[in-house]
C-alpha cells in the first residue's frame, strides 16, 4: 500500500499513517487483511446503521442487479425509486422527494430549492442564511458556506456565499439551557426580522461532525415557531440524526417539529451505497410547478436515483419499521455502561446519549483546542491497537455503533474508553 496513487478524505498524507486494509465486514466487526478483527464503533462514518454484510440488504442489492442497475432519471423511473420514495414520504406525513447522492449535495439541494423558492415567488432580497456556529453539512461550497465557523474552511473564506452563523445551544454540564437557547433565540429573531433570509438550517438534536453537541427538543420547537411567524424556511440536516440515530426514526419526529425542507443520506441505504434525499413541502413544490421552464429545478446528476441504492433503502426501511427496538434499546445500553465504567473517570467529563449515540470529554486542556486537539491522534491509534475503530472529534469521543452490535460487545467498547484513555492522558502528562 506504500505507494497508493490513491489521496485519501480529510487526511493530511506526509503524515497520516497507512491506510488499514480490511477484507470483509461482519455485524460489527472489521476484519483486516492483517488478520486483527476490528470492532467499528461508528458504523463507518455512521452510515452501516444494520452492520456489514447484512444478508437482507445483500439479497436487495443482488435481485436487483439482475433485474436493473442504473437508468437515466431524466424522463425515466423504476419500482425502487418509488416505492423508496412513497415509503419516505409516507413516514413522514407529506412532501415531495428530490434524489442526490450524498449528505452534501442533499444540502446543496435544500439550499438551492429554498433560494429559488423565494426567487420564483418574486421576494428576491432573500439571497442569505442562518446557520448555527459549529455545524457541519458537508464539505461542497454551499455545505461550506453554511458551515464557515469551521477551522476546514477557512482557507475558502472568499469563495463563500452570505451567511449569518449564530450561536448554538450546545447541552453540557456547566450549562443553563434556558439562557442559552434564550440567547441564541435572541439572535435568530433578530435576524429574521430583517427579513433577506431564504432559510435557517440546523442539525436537529445533535452537532455531529462539531463535536456532538446535543440541544434540546424545546430549541428546536421554538426555532420553528420562530421560522414560521417570520415566514422563513426551516431546514434540517437529517443526514446523521436521520433513521433512528437519536432513538426515533428521525429527529424531527422525536422534537415533534416539521421543517419545510429535510436532508437525509448516510443511513438512508442502510450503509450500503452512496444515495441522498432532499425533501420539500407541496407548499415549496408548487413554487416551481410552473409552464415557463426558468421557474424548474435545475439539478441533477449522472447517478440520481440509483436503483441499487435505492432497493438497498427499501430492504433497510422495512427493517427499521419491523424493529424499531434495534435502535430504540441503545439509549439504556449506553447509560448501563456509562454507569458500570466511566462514572467516576477523572479524565472525562460531559458524558452524554441521545439515542443510539453517547459522546463524552476528554478534560485534559490543549494549546491545539477543537479538533486539532493533542490528544485526538493518540486516542484514535491507541484505541486501534486495542481493536476498535473510535475517531474522537478534537477530545470529544463518541460512540456511534450499528444497530446490531450486542450489548456484550458495546459494553467492551466502554471498557475500552475507560483504559485508553487514562493511559493516553497520563503519557501526555
Ligand atoms: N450533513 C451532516 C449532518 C453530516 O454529518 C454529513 C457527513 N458527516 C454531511 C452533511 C455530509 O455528508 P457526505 O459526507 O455524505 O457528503
Amino acid at each position: 500500500m506504500a505507494n497508493s496513487p490513491i489521496w485519501r478524505p480529510f487526511s493530511q498524507m506526509k503524515t497520516a499513517p497507512a491506510p488499514l486494509e480490511v477484507l470483509r465486514g461482519q455485524g460489527a466487526w472489521l476484519e483486516l487483511a492483517d488478520g486483527r478483527k476490528i470492532l467499528d464503533c461508528i458504523s463507518s462514518w455512521w452510515v452501516t446503521i444494520h452492520g456489514h454484510g447484512h444478508p437482507l440488504l445483500a439479497k436487495a442489492l443482488y435481485q436487483q442487479a439482475q433485474q436493473l442497475e442504473q437508468v437515466i432519471f431524466a424522463g425515466f423511473t423504476h419500482a425502487p425509486a418509488e416505492t423508496l420514495a412513497a415509503r419516505l414520504i409516507q413516514t413522514l406525513g407529506g412532501g415531495r422527494l428530490f434524489f442526490s447522492d450524498n449528505g452534501s449535495t442533499a444540502v446543496e439541494v435544500a439550499l438551492k430549492i429554498a433560494y429559488q423558492y423565494w426567487q420564483n415567488l418574486g421576494q428576491t432580497q432573500r439571497h442569505s442564511f442562518i446557520c448555527f456556529e459549529g455545524g457541519y453539512h458537508g464539505d461542497t461550497f454551499g455545505a461550506m458556506a453554511i458551515a464557515k465557523t469551521s477551522s476546514w474552511w477557512q482557507r475558502y473564506h472568499q469563495l463563500l456565499f452570505d451567511t449569518d452563523p449564530v450561536a448554538y445551544p450546545a447541552l453540557g454540564d456547566q450549562v443553563d439551557p434556558e439562557q442559552l437557547e434564550a440567547s441564541c433565540l435572541n439572535q435568530v429573531e433578530a435576524l429574521l426580522a430583517q427579513q433577506r433570509h431564504a432559510a435557517i438550517i440546523i442539525e436537529p438534536l445533535v452537532q455531529g461532525a462539531g463535536g456532538m453537541r446535543f440541544c434540546r427538543p424545546v430549541f428546536l420547537q421554538r426555532l420553528a415557531e420562530l421560522a414560521r411567524s417570520y415566514q422563513t424556511l426551516l431546514i434540517y440536516d437529517e443526514v446523521m440524526t436521520g433513521f433512528g440515530r437519536t432513538g426515533e426514526l428521525f429527529a424531527c419526529q422525536k422534537s415533534h417539529t416539521s421543517p419545510d425542507l429535510l436532508c437525509l443520506s448516510k443511513g438512508l441505504s442502510g450503509g450500503c451505497l452512496p444515495l441522498a434525499v432532499t425533501i420539500a413541502t407541496e407548499q415549496i413544490y408548487q413554487a416551481f410547478w410552473h409552464d415557463d421552464p426558468n421557474q424548474a429545478f435545475y439539478h441533477g446528476h449522472s447517478y440520481t436515483g440509483n436503483p441499487l441504492a435505492c432497493a438497498t433503502g427499501v430492504a433497510s426501511l422495512e427493517m427499521l419499521t419491523a424493529n424499531p427496538h434495534c435502535y430504540q434499546q441503545l439509549e439504556a445500553w449506553h447509560w448501563q455502561f456509562y454507569h458500570q465504567y466511566l462514572t467516576d473517570h477523572p479524565d472525562l467529563s460531559n458524558f452524554r446519549v441521545c439515542g443510539t449515540i453517547a459522546a463524552m470529554e476528554v478534560t485534559a486542556r490543549s494549546s491545539t483546542p477543537g479538533y486539532f486537539h493533542h490528544l485526538a491522534a493518540p486516542l484514535k491509534a491507541e484505541f486501534l491497537a486495542a481493536g476498535f475503530l473510535l475517531r474522537p472529534l478534537g477530545n470529544t469521543i463518541y460512540i456511534m455503533p450499528p444497530y446490531c452490535i450486542g450489548q456484550e460487545e458495546l459494553g467492551s467498547i466502554y471498557a475500552a474508553i475507560a483504559q485508553v484513555v487514562s493511559k493516553v492522558v497520563a503519557e501526555a502528562s
